[in-house]
């Protein structure tokens, strides 16, 4: 079989102000994009340069978001990656794609390779009998201490699950800077309809404040999944603007759906 071509993903365009709700971990990956755009200040003074941003939290909450704008803000080349697409089936391909991935990045610094799902590839060894997917996590670790971080190359991965992570993908000069994206407050939550609903006319009786308080425990997917059910309640009725009985009819079906999928996983 013909390998999968490893390309940039073209016009990655997502800026801070895009993801909302998760100012800490903004702070943390500002340092990376200050990093990334000129490393000398930071090597001047001996600090070593993050080679690996771990980016952990429950599904939904911006972890791909936040690593496209440290691309984007910084003007590195971003590759991403799905690990589940690493574990393939005939013996090898994964490693040999992983090497790829890192030689082709290399090419192009400043450049970041993300690398979505980690836990698809990087649980701990030992903990299933595959050793497809073992060979393709040790690829990845001899890749990680190969490039000794000049700075200008960052690993940049999400994980839903740190536990299960193998110990070894943790260790100092791998993924030695873990990000916790929280679910967002109630204020997380404002400003997150404020985003979603920048594009979208509202009528004045739409409170998000109070929106926000009813949808305690949403992620950031779910709530942009809320503001489009909105704009298709509105469009439904002919409506020129989003009112307070579409956000509510939007309510209805997103919570009750978040339900049914919480009762169907249990
Ligand atoms: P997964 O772990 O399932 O891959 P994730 O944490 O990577 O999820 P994203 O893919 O970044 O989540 O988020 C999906 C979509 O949800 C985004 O494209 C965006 O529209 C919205 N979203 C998620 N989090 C936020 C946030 N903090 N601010 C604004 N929008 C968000």
């Amino acid at each position: 079989t013909k390998p999968v071509e490893i390309k940039p993903d073209a016009g990655v365009e997502v800026n801070w102000e895009d993801i909302a709700g998760v100012d800490e971990a903004k702070r943390e990956l500002q340092e990376v994009v200050d990093f990334l755009r000129d490393p000398r200040p930071f090597k001047r003074l001996g600090a070593s340069v993050p080679a690996g941003v771990l980016l952990h939290g429950p599904p939904g909450t911006g972890k791909t978001l936040l690593a496209k704008a440290v691309a984007h803000e910084s003007g590195a080349t971003f590759y991403s990656q799905s690990a589940s697409s690493f574990v393939e089936m005939f013996a090898g391909l994964g490693a040999a794609r992983i090497r790829r991935l890192f030689r082709e990045a290399r090419k192009s610094e400043p450049a970041i390779i993300f690398i979505d799902e980690l836990d698809a590839v990087g649980a701990r060894r030992g903990s299933d009998n595959n050793s497809e997917r073992e060979q393709t996590l040790n690829q990845l670790l001899v890749e990680m201490d190969g490039f000794a971080s000049s700075g200008r190359l960052v690993v940049m991965a999400a994980s839903n699950l740190l536990d299960k992570l193998d110990p070894a993908l943790l260790r100092p000069g791998r993924f030695d800077r873990q990000v916790f994206v929280s679910p967002p407050d109630v204020d997380g939550r404002r400003r997150i309809l404020e985003v979603h609903t920048a594009n979208k006319p509202l009528r004045a009786d739409v409170d998000l404040h109070l929106v926000a308080q009813q949808t305690s425990g949403l992620t950031g997917a779910e709530l942009a999944n809320l503001c489009n059910e909105a704009a298709i309640f509105c469009a439904r009725r002919s409506g020129q603007a989003l009112g307070r009985e579409d956000f509510d009819g939007a309510l209805e079906r997103v919570v009750a759906g978040v339900q049914t999928n919480t009762t169907l996983n249990e």
